[in-house]
């Protein structure tokens, strides 16, 4: 059996016995956290499976810890969404100098494919900035009538101008953080999390269904040290500003290791509803925000137990978590 497979059915196994908690009439099927469509366990047998391994950081950003969605849900989000991130990491790296972005040299006889190198530290907007061009093929036909335009034009010289498409969409990188966040919240606090109220909203802008503008002021950016020092991604609890008590995933911001994304989630019950609307609120009326955020290590001990977050067993931690650090202030 392949290493995939044999996760698949382990995860399968973990998801399922954790899905009886909440739902006891259902015995080993697995529900996709996205869409919420059922599967039995031969979703994993046939020879496309219908059940996919999903990383929760996209591969390309090295991410290697996995959770389960339905083919569809990772097909359709994970790889859409999740190639925003890593072209707005391929921007961060044209700017460091260490990546060259696409671009096409035009002028009135037609255009010509090339690279862009960023050469200096400097900003690239600043007056030291230097680009570099590279020609993408020097084969490539419309390279070749370039050159003989250059050569027969007047004086040997022709105007042009560089375009660049736009790297990344950023409400889809938006969706995408979300995306991954609420996978993490599955892989971490299992159905207790996927199937509260709450979630539903999560989920319904995942899907497109719901256009919550103001859910971008989800994503919040950190130093590093301002975080939790747990290695990421890790999930938390953001206590203070008290009116916006929420769980939160803290996940790799592409830059440099310097800072982290911390995507805001629902919590339950009353307090966890219009959380992004609420984060709207608080960021319009304060200049500065001070926040308070705690995280979950990954092995943590209630009542003298130890528990371990990655095997969705405990039913109720999700609960638990909440109480320890919200209903009780
Ligand atoms: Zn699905």
């Amino acid at each position: 059996m392949g290493k995939n497979r044999t996760k698949r059915d382990r995860l399968f196994s973990l998801y399922a016995s954790n899905l009886s908690i909440y739902c006891p009439h259902i015995t080993d099927q697995f529900l996709c956290p996205i869409c919420l469509r059922l599967f039995d366990r031969d979703a994993l047998i046939c020879e496309s499976p219908e059940i996919t391994l999903a990383h929760i950081v996209p591969h390309s950003m090295g991410g290697h810890l996995c959770t389960l969605t339905c083919r569809k849900c990772n097909n359709d989000i994970g790889f859409d969404y999740d190639s925003q991130i890593k072209n707005e990491k391929n921007l961060y790296d044209w700017e460091k100098g260490i990546d060259k972005v696409c671009a096409s040299l035009n002028y009135d006889g037609g255009n010509v494919p090339v690279y862009l190198w960023h050469t200096t530290k400097d900003n690239y907007f600043s007056e030291n900035s230097n680009i570099k061009l590279d020609w993408v093929n020097l084969r490539e036909p419309s390279y070749q009538k370039f050159i003989r335009d250059l050569r027969t034009s007047e004086n040997n010289a022709i105007q042009v101008s560089i375009t660049t498409k736009r790297l990344y969409d950023r409400k889809k990188l938006e969706i995408s953080l979300l995306h991954s966040a609420f996978l993490m919240m599955f892989s971490q606090l299992g159905y207790e999390y996927i199937l509260s109220s709450n979630a539903d909203g999560v989920r319904r802008i995942i899907l497109g269904r719901k256009n919550s503008e103001n859910w971008r002021e989800g994503v919040l950016y950190f130093p590093i040290t301002a975080v939790p020092n747990y290695s990421l991604p890790f999930i938390g609890v953001l206590i203070e500003p008290r009116e916006i008590c929420s769980f939160y995933v803290a996940l790799p911001f592409t830059r440099t290791d310097k800072r982290v994304r911390i995507v805001i989630l629902p919590g339950f019950d009353e307090e966890g509803k219009n959380i992004y609307d609420r984060l709207l609120e608080v960021g319009k009326r304060e200049s500065k925000i001070s926040y308070k955020l705690v995280g979950v290590p990954n092995i943590f001990r209630i009542d003298g137990v130890i528990h371990s977050l990655d095997n969705s067993k405990h039913a109720g931690f999700g609960k638990w978590l909440w109480t320890r650090y919200v209903a009780e202030i």
